[in-house]
């Protein structure tokens, strides 16, 4: 038994070894074989000869850190952040940009054929290049700051270190707009000088939580709302909430493009950044920006696409896969604050958008108001359970059309659990002409493609978008047409012999 053990677990915690990286793990981390026994190491880059430290073995796998770049791969380049190796966020940054699109690319086609058992040779002659980023930088355009305490009682804002709750300093991330730093100093300077504590996970006193700034890149219009653990009875927007509330809202507000500054009550021992109470202490209560020739109002609590240039790519590709004429109904699922429905309501016959979160509905609807687009119904409630309602009792509040039964397109982009088992039946059920999925996380995207072409669907063309540089993570659009009536197929093959 002794014996077995040892074959069991070949390498020890802590023992160097040196590897060359083969492959690229799903999260980007290095791969290297040594005799058939893999290595899982963080930051080493494709082609590199690294020498790593065992960290976890298991029997055929190991984790390990990498300790030293001997051979440098012809894929490596030199980070741009000085810490981007202890932040959670980015993964990618040792990898040039090129060959980082092509992991991407390669890691949506392995899930699809491993996943969703699908020919590889089948999914490259439908596959169509990634859409990858002209400028790969200062993409985002939200972000949310954690403000805290390091170790020496200084107060910081930055960004939490991969899997845990330490904040890591960031003063100025490459990712994030460049005005971030300049508001992020007046805060925590404005904190210093007033004596304003940081909140503290652990007691639940102090009062800043987390700084929320977002921008319109097309309106140049900045938001800033700060997340405060507020626990005075009196709120509403002549109430200061801060110590010298005057003085911290003049100098952000000389911020050029400054439109909004904001409070968000957050009083809950949670994990969750918003307080759903918002004040607004100076300026508007929201921001506008455009997106694909439509203007959208984006209030602190709205999901927003973090990357407005991709996001445009995107849709026009969901657009163009969706083959509107202008007469065409089509329901959009997992509609946010309809930013694919209405740009779809500018070339469709009708839109119909479902999405759970009330207050997303609620702005989709003032946003179609806002653009003058008169057909899309939006309904609140899960997609899982709105559409099978909707197909059994043959409509819903008078829309009871047979084009709204039988779309001729359906849009789904549901988060990274994918579609609900009963959302895709139904789908089936209705028959559309074309579906088009946008999916955030395609393994979970592989499994229901699965569905629907065992459905009768057939996979027309895929395509990966680059939303996230620098992060493992990819986006991807995909047509599925609907094979000719099954019956129809017999009918013509098999009567002639009869
Ligand atoms: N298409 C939108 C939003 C995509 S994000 C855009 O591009 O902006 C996914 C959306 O699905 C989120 O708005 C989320 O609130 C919503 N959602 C999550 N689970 C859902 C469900 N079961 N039914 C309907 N919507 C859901």
């Amino acid at each position: 038994m002794g014996s077995k053990k040892k074959e069991d677990v070949r390498y020890s915690k802590d023992e160097l070894l040196t590897v060359n990286i083969t492959d690229i793990g799903n999260d980007g981390e290095g791969i290297g074989k040594i005799d058939g026994y893999t290595l899982f190491i963080k930051d080493a880059v494709i082609g590199d000869t690294v020498s790593a430290k065992i960290m976890k073995a298991k029997k055929n796998y190991a984790y390990a850190h990498l300790e030293k770049v001997i051979e440098p791969s012809e894929f490596r380049q030199e980070a741009k952040c000085p810490i981007a190796r202890q932040c959670g966020g980015c993964q990618l940054q040792n990898m040039t940009y090129e060959r980082q699109l092509q992991f991407k690319q390669n890691k949506v086609r392995n899930n699809i054929v491993r996943l969703g058992g699908f020919d590889g040779d089948f999914i490259d002659s439908i596959t169509e290049p990634i859409i990858g980023m002209d400028e790969p930088w200062r993409y985002r355009n939200k972000a949310q700051y954690p403000i805290g305490i390091d170790k020496s009682g200084k107060l910081v804002a930055g960004y939490y270190a991969g899997r845990t709750h330490s904040i890591i300093p960031v003063d100025d991330c490459y990712i994030g707009i460049k005005e971030n730093k300049a508001i992020l100093d007046i805060v925590l300077k404005h904190m210093e000088e007033n004596g304003i504590k940081a909140y503290d996970e652990a007691s639940g006193k102090g009062l800043v939580r987390h700084v929320l700034i977002r921008k319109g890149f097309t309106s140049g219009q900045i938001m800033v709302c700060l997340v405060i653990n507020y626990r005075d009875g009196k709120k509403d927007k002549n109430v200061d909430y801060f110590p010298n509330q005057k003085k911290i809202v003049d100098s952000l507000s000389k911020i050029p493009g400054m439109t909004s500054i904001s409070v968000s009550i957050n009083t809950e021992k949670t994990n969750v950044i918003m307080g759903y109470e918002i004040h607004t202490i100076w300026g508007r209560d929201t921001i506008s920006d455009t997106l694909c020739g439509l203007d959208f109002e984006i209030s602190p609590l709205s999901f927003y696409q973090v990357n407005p240039v991709q996001a445009q790519k995107l849709y026009e590709q969901a657009i163009s896969y969706a083959g509107l004429s202008g007469k065409e109904t089509v329901w959009d699922l997992y509609c946010g604050i309809g930013t694919i429905t209405l740009s779809m309501a500018k070339t469709a016959g009708h839109v119909f958008g479902v999405e759970i979160i009330p207050d997303a509905i609620e702005d989709a609807k003032r946003n179609a108001k806002r653009n003058g687009l008169s057909n899309a119904d939006f309904f609140c409630g899960k997609a899982e359970e709105v559409l099978p309602e909707f197909y059994k009792n043959g409509g819903y509040d008078g829309v009871s059309s047979n084009e709204a039964l039988h779309p001729d397109v359906i849009v789904v982009d549901p988060p990274r659990k994918g579609c609900d088992e009963k959302c895709l039946e139904t789908m089936l059920k209705m028959q559309p002409d074309r579906i088009v999925y946008v999916s955030c996380d395609s393994a979970t995207l592989a499994r229901d493609l699965r569905i629907l072409a065992d459905g009768g669907y057939e996979l027309k063309a895929v395509r990966a978008c680059d939303m996230f540089s620098w992060s493992g993570h990819v986006e991807t659009v995909c047509l599925l047409s609907k094979l000719k009536d099954a019956k129809q197929h017999v009918e013509i093959e098999v009567s002639p012999e009869k």
